[in-house]
């Protein structure tokens, strides 16, 4: 375990070699649900910082299934900026936008960054910098977000402090899904399978020369967080199943350690009984094991379903999401390229 975390996480660095020129076509993910306030303002904001950073930019809106109009104030503005709208057939939640939009992505950098503002567009330029450099992936690692319940932030520290200890991939703190992807690296994520993806584990699975840069978040600029308390924990448990079995490990063990405490139990209640001659009485203390025994089966009966669950989504192989409608308003969009290649690729058939 410990040889290959370390294979993982060992952080690889540039050489002069690896540094590029100029960057041709800068790629921007934009995943949308119900952001109908604040989305057109954004995109224009957007368009205007990719402008100048690469010969050519384009941004790739998914719109996951939201029920305001955020499609129509997307499309208001999209030949402006240069945006490819895809719309899924509903909500498939944010981790499959991202997959839709980084199918789509043509450029040689990608960046993916959320639309309620909480994501500055003036640290793209930074990104691409870092890019230039030879980097192959540039992620954000948020500061401490203002407005951000305690228990939200406990929560999270003991997510990550959980998955980097149970897990063999090392996942940055606080790193997010703002950042910026080498043509490479996403190719390389678009080559994993899985049905249930935890982006931020396969970004840390699939490695590369990454680099990570402080932003600060604001509060979100209008709207509320699509993320209650209770997706959150479904997305750590995605996580933690995705990416370890330990919590399969922890039940051998302690079933293991039951086992022989029970052995060692029943020996003694023997001994007591031939030698002493009485048995222990106590109708109590056998109620209370057989209780708490139940208890623990049905708890690691619980922890194998996770896993048989997960194991039954990607047997099923559905798509991670759906197409609805796709309006290209891209500069030289060329159709063949574009939506066409996503027809073509193994997350989105058959
Ligand atoms: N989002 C999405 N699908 C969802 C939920 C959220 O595409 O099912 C988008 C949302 O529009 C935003 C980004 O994902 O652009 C981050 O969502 P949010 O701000 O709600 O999450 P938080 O910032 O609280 O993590
Ligand atoms: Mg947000």
């Amino acid at each position: 375990m410990r040889s290959d975390r370390n294979d993982i996480a060992a952080p690889v660095t540039p050489s002069p070699a690896d540094a590029r020129t100029a960057m041709a076509l800068l790629s921007a993910v934009v995943p949308v649900h119900n952001e109908a306030h604040g989305i057109a303002e954004f995109l224009l904001t957007l368009a205007a910082a990719l402008r100048g950073l690469a010969r050519d930019f384009e941004i790739i809106v998914v719109n996951d299934g939201s029920e305001d109009a955020s499609g129509a104030e997307i499309l208001r503005v999209s030949a402006q900026c240069h945006v490819l709208y895809l719309e899924l057939s509903r909500n498939f939640g944010k981790e499959a936008a991202l997959t839709a939009g980084l199918e789509a992505a043509r450029g040689d950098g990608v960046v993916l960054i959320d639309a309620d503002g909480q994501h500055p567009v003036s640290a793209i330029a930074e990104m691409v910098k870092l890019w230039r450099a030879g980097y192959q992936m540039v992620y954000g690692v948020r500061g401490p977000a203002a407005g951000e319940s305690r228990l939200r932030r406990v929560a999270r520290d003991a997510f990550y402090r959980l998955m980097n200890r149970a897990s063999p991939v090392s996942l940055p703190p606080s790193a997010g899904d703002f950042r910026l992807l080498d043509r490479q690296v996403v190719a390389a994520l678009l080559q994993l399978p899985e049905r249930n993806r935890f982006m931020k584990g396969l970004y840390a699975w699939v490695g590369y020369r990454a680099v990570g840069f402080t932003f600060q978040t604001g509060g979100r600029a209008s709207g509320r967080s699509s993320f209650r308390l209770r997706d959150l924990a479904e997305l750590a448990l995605t996580g933690i199943t995705a990416f370890s079995s330990l919590p399969l490990r922890i039940a051998s063990v302690a079933g293991v350690s039951l086992s022989i405490v029970s052995l060692l139990y029943g020996v003694y209640v023997v001994l007591e009984k031939l030698i002493h001659g009485q048995a222990i009485p106590g109708f109590a203390t056998v109620a209370a094991a057989v209780f708490f025994l139940s208890g623990v089966q049905l708890i690691f009966l619980g922890i194998i379903g996770e896993y048989v669950g997960r194991v039954f989504t990607e047997v099923k192989r559905r798509p991670c999401y759906l197409l609805g409608r796709v309006v290209d308003s891209r500069v030289g969009g060329d159709p063949g390229s574009g939506a066409g290649a996503m027809d073509s690729s193994p997350l989105h058939g058959p």
